[in-house]
């Protein structure tokens, strides 16, 4: 069924992972796609299998993300979904974190989605509403040893959500996040180099592990997690804003 006929969606972080399994999802419940990536090439690729638009865009460059999205906006009529996908993961224990990496993880798991909100707003508002989707994970609802900074960021991303869902309710905006749990995507190859220096295994064995341990017995596919984005972005959610959905296999229960 095609539930998102006649609607633009920007995803920001779109090119791969579960950002491209986003734009995909979106493009067959019938939305014009924008698929919104640091690295063009790639984001070209995405959206040519999906006939969408692909754009150059930094999340962490603030300032041009107003140009971005008036450009995006002029190019396809407007905007009616925003899904703040982009997301950057490192790990570092207390004494090993440095004020470089607060910054790039805060700037693109935080300031990315909040000024790319400021920037899609005013234009999901002329549309009459709409629907903002953003990216926190399992690691913002509880902390992890050697993981303050991500684990934080994704916190902060709950909050956000909150915070934007009720400043944005009377302009028929609703806000939501989705917390993936462990999902099989290139961030996941970079998790999983990281443990196995953190851990002292060999590289592959903490996936093995994550996967096993989620109630559902398995990693999420990407596919795993865009469904329930366009729900989210669908009518049928009409009534849900405000909210961070777990899409996690039962890895945490609220
Ligand atoms: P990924 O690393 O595979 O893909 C991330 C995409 O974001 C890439 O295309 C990258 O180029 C883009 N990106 C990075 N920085 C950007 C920036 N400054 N501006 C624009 N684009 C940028 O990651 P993924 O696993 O697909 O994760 C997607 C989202 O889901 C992230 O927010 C991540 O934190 C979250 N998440 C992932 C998992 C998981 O297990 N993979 C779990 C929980 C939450």
């Amino acid at each position: 069924m095609k539930t998102l006929e006649g609607k633009v969606a920007v995803v920001t972080g779109g090119a791969r992972g579960i950002g491209r399994a986003i734009c995909e999802a979106l493009s067959e419940a019938g939305a014009k796609v924008v698929v919104a990536d640091l690295s063009l090439a790639e984001a070209e690729e995405t959206a040519r299998a999906i006939e969408g638009m692909a754009v150059s865009m930094d999340v962490t460059r603030f300032d041009d993300l107003a140009s971005n999205m008036q450009n995006v906006a002029d190019a396809m009529g407007g905007i009616d979904i925003l899904v703040n996908n982009a997301g950057i993961f490192n790990m570092a224990s207390l004494d090993k974190v440095t004020a470089d990496d607060y910054r790039r993880q805060y700037d693109v798991n935080v300031g990315g989605t909040i000024f790319a909100c400021q920037a899609a707003v005013p234009h999901i508002r002329k549309r009459g509403g709409g629907t903002i989707i953003n990216f926190s994970s399992q690691a913002g609802r509880r902390g992890e040893p050697n993981i303050t900074l991500y684990c934080s960021t994704k916190a902060a991303v709950i909050s956000v959500t909150q915070s934007l869902a009720l400043e944005l309710a009377d302009d028929n905006i609703r806000v939501n996040a989705i917390a993936p749990g462990v999902v099989d995507t290139p961030m996941w190859d970079v998790v999983d180099a990281q443990f196995a220096q953190y851990e002292n295994k060999p590289l592959g064995q903490k996936k093995r592990e994550v996967g096993e341990a989620v109630p559902l017995g398995r990693m999420g596919a990407p596919r795993d997690i865009a469904d329930p984005v366009v729900f989210l972005a669908s009518d049928a959610a009409r009534y849900i804003t405000a909210q961070t959905l777990n899409v996690d296999g039962g890895n945490w229960m609220s």
